[in-house]
């Protein structure tokens, strides 16, 4: 017995495609343009390599014209109310229902994944990403009274799910009130052009939305140009790489969603039947053409041979063919360039050793097709357990105990997305925060939804889209820093001591693991006081100090597993410890700034009250329980980002150093910090205040020198995950630019100064958010 086959017609897309001529200029400010002078592409059907249309390239005249058209409507945009947002997202919502069928073929004959996903998965996504954004709008002002839009915003997606990234991107931008230049790929911009249509039937404000067809070029086009307020980007880690290098000198925001290598773990008390059907959607969906692709199988070792026959078997019996044919699991490969490189990684796999299993059954003659596979005996380090393939192939692997299933699923530089299988909830929930990924999947796979944000760590990028978390990537603080060109000037050593000498040394040590320690360099530098006179010297630290740091915050670990209260208990302590010794604080920021007995003793009590606030948010900022359209949850956990290095500012010695140690200490992390030049004195006083408050060793390390310089190393370094710069822009530059490596999460005050004083911009939440990454678990229930 055989299927039939079940054809979805393709005439309604035909229509629409002849209705244009199968020809498509641009659409900026809300008008239709076909420069005669543009060079022209083809998109093709990849089930079938035959053409659909003749889509416009943009080119620099066009990437300003659509620049400056966003630019232009963003201010009556970003004026009307939540409400009126609210009924444009609506409006387009049920718009795309309306042509609901017409989306899903073209999608399916644009890109070659089948109707079947695109029909009840990707087309139904979109619909409740503008639903619920059309809900964030609405409640704008009374969720984020403290934010505001960003601006015009330049926004670049991939072809694996034209229609759904194009909604995950353009639908939080509108209902914050920014405007939009949107460049779908090259491969597939035919969703993207039909959805410029539909928003034109809502009355959508000319120059609210623009679309950019074109190759990567408009895309690096849109990236530098300077009135474009954030790039938000999807696609490759290696474009990603680019685009960070590329937008470092600017204040541009910047969300990276990037590739992934993403395990699925199946434990030996698995429902083997529930765990086979998971993997066919979490590595066969899409053909594999997926960011958070389950590539990776992890499986139990006595339950492996088991696995594996049963796998096969049901591999046999998938369906691969024309993607309009509603039975089909399978669809085509975008183009022939990409089952090229997916067959060469094959080869290689098979190279390392790798045993190949492949579906047997007949490929359509026309068409790009690549069949269902299966990699066995695969060494955790070879090529394709490393390397995204981007295609059907799984690569098999086999643990003995759950800790060594962690190992091997974070032996990745990627950390999109884990699927956990077991019966035993408790395992799950246990492996869940040691997984370092942005998304756990426990007993399913490939789910998202709207509200619960979806983004990785690591090398996969930064930032979430969706859900509340996502509409704060598009969002920035209304009373932010500002910009200066009065930063404190550093001061050098003028003078020298009266006494010429000292009696003994008083240069301050570094502070490592907890315990004093001389730079490595042997060298110091001298401090001044206000006066001119020698305030005493720093250690002068160089790489070999920062690695010593590094290596002792990855040690402190512990710190993220203290319950948040006990973080609070430390925090407290601090406070307490700070207070008694507050004579001898604001004497030092006296002689050092110059600042009179009353200023300085300002700046020590706002210390010590953002000490309490930070002692107070440590077990507060906690997570959302989301209700997906699902029978189940999606718990959103605050995580820390890991080991932190953190660049103080010149402003407010004290008070500017705490603002930023203690929201990354609330939220668990373990930081390198690298006090102000001219106030390091300050920084060294305060270890001493750490020592009495039984903060564990390792958990805070400062290390004094040459900002620049050493912002630069731990902007290098693979093992320090996030980066805080309050300095000069060559400071912040710096760190975005050589933080390439392992994609590190970093945040600068983009050469702007901040009021350390004024709690709205420098105290509270938006803090504990940038000391945090949020990973949604799912967890399904019921039978
Ligand atoms: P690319 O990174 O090559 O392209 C992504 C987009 O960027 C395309 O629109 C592309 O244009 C454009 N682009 C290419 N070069 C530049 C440049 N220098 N500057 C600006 N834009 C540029 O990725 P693919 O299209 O090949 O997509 C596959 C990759 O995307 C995979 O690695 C996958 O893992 C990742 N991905 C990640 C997702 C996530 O959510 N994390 C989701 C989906 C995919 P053009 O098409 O014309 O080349």
């Amino acid at each position: 017995m055989d299927y039939s086959p079940a054809p979805e017609s393709p005439d309604l897309a035909i229509e629409w495609l002849k209705e244009h001529k199968s020809s498509f200029g641009l659409f900026i400010n809300g008008k239709w343009r076909k420069p005669k002078s543009a060079a022209v592409f083809k998109t093709v059907n990849p089930a079938s390599g035959k053409k659909l249309a003749t889509i416009t390239e943009a080119g620099k005249a066009e990437v300003n014209a659509a620049v400056n058209a966003a630019k232009q409507a963003f201010p009556k945009w970003n004026a009307l109310s939540g409400h009126e947002r609210a009924r444009y997202l609506y409006a387009i919502a049920r718009q795309i229902q309306k042509h609901s069928r017409l989306f899903a073929v073209l999608e399916s004959m644009d890109n070659g994944k089948t109707i079947r996903e695109t029909r009840d998965i990707d087309v139904p996504l979109v619909i409740r990403h503008f639903y619920h954004h059309a809900g964030w709008a609405q409640t704008l002002e009374s969720e984020f009274p403290e934010h505001t839009a960003i601006g015009p915003v330049g926004q670049i997606i991939p072809w694996n799910f034209p229609l759904m990234l194009l909604s995950w991107k353009i639908a939080p931008a509108l209902a914050a009130g920014n405007t939009v230049v949107l460049k779908p790929a090259e491969f597939t911009p035919l969703t993207a052009l039909l959805f410029a249509e539909i928003c034109s039937l809502t009355g959508l404000p000319p120059g609210v939305l623009n679309v950019l067809t074109g190759p990567g070029n408009t895309g690096s086009m849109l990236v530098k140009h300077p009135d474009l307020k954030k790039i938000a980007f999807t696609g490759s880690t290696e474009v990603g790489r680019i685009i960070r290098e590329q937008t470092a000198d600017s204040d541009k925001k910047l969300t990276l969603e990037l590739g992934g290598k993403s395990p699925f773990i199946v434990f030996e008390d698995a429902d083997l039947d529930s765990a086979i059907e998971g993997l066919v959607d979490a590595i066969w969906f899409n053909q594999g053409q997926v960011c958070c692709a389950g590539s990776r199988l992890l499986v139990q070792e006595s339950v492996a041979e088991k696995v594996t026959d049963r796998l096969k078997t049901r591999m046999a019996k998938l369906r691969v063919g024309d993607p309009l044919d509603k039975s089909m699991d399978m669809g085509a490969i975008i183009a022939p360039i990409q089952k090229k490189r997916i067959q060469k990684l094959v080869d290689q796999g098979k190279k390392e050793g790798a045993e190949i299993w492949q579906w047997q059954g007949t490929l359509p003659q026309n068409g790009c097709y690549f069949p269902p596979t299966l990699l066995t005996n695969v060494a955790p380090a070879s090529t394709v357990a490393q390397t995204e393939i981007f295609g059907p192939v799984l690569s098999s692997m086999t643990f003995r105990t759950p800790d060594e299933a962690v190992m091997l699923a974070n032996n990745s530089a990627y950390g999109l997305a884990a699927s956990v299988w077991s019966e035993n909830i408790n395992q799950s929930l246990h492996l869940a925060p040691k997984l370092k990924v942005g998304v756990v999947w426990i007993n399913c796979t490939n789910q998202f939804d709207a509200s619960a944000g979806f983004g990785g760590y690591r090398e996969s990028g930064y930032g979430r889209e969706g859900g509340h978390e996502g509409m704060f990537e598009y969002l920035k603080l209304k009373k932010g820093a500002v910009d200066s060109a009065q930063r404190l000037k550093v001061k050098q050593a003028t003078k020298t001591d009266k006494s010429g000498q000292y009696q003994i040394d008083r240069t301050a040590k570094l502070y490592i693991g907890g315990k004093q320690t001389r730079p490595d360099s042997g060298y110091s530098l001298p401090v001044v006081n206000a006066d001119g006179s020698l305030a005493g010297e720093i250690g002068h630290g160089n790489r070999k100090d920062i690695r010593n740091a590094v290596e002792a915050a990855n040690k402190a670990s512990g710190w993220h597993s203290l319950t948040p209260h006990s973080r609070a208990q430390i925090l407290y302590f601090i406070a307490e410890n700070l207070e008694t010794r507050s004579e001898e604080f604001e004497n030092r920021i006296m002689r050092l700034t110059g600042l009179n007995k009353k200023q300085a003793a300002q700046e020590v009590q706002t210390s010590v009250s953002r000490i309490f606030t930070y002692a107070a948010l440590a077990d507060k900022h906690e997570g959302l329980v989301h209700q997906p359209p699902m029978r189940g949850l999606a718990l959103a956990l605050n995580e820390p980002i890991g080991v932190m290095g953190i660049i103080c500012p010149d402003e407010a010695p004290l008070l500017g150093l705490l603002s930023l140690l203690l929201p990354a200490l609330a939220m668990g992390n373990s930081v390198v910090l690298i006090p102000s030049r001219p106030f390091a004195l300050v920084a060294t006083d305060f270890y001493q205040v750490l020592e009495t408050s039984d903060v564990p060793p390792g958990v805070v390390n400062i290390v004094s020198g040459n900002a620049l310089e050493l912002g630069t190393i731990l902007a290098k370094h693979d093992d320090v995950a996030g980066l805080w710069v309050v300095g000069t822009m060559d400071e912040c530059t710096n760190s975005k630019k050589f933080s390439t490596g392992n994609m590190k999460i970093v945040w600068t005050c983009d050469g702007k100064e901040l009021d350390w004083f004024d709690s709205q911009q420098s105290e509270g939440r938006e803090w504990m958010r940038r000391a945090s990454q949020v990973k949604n678990v799912w967890i399904p229930y019921g039978e």
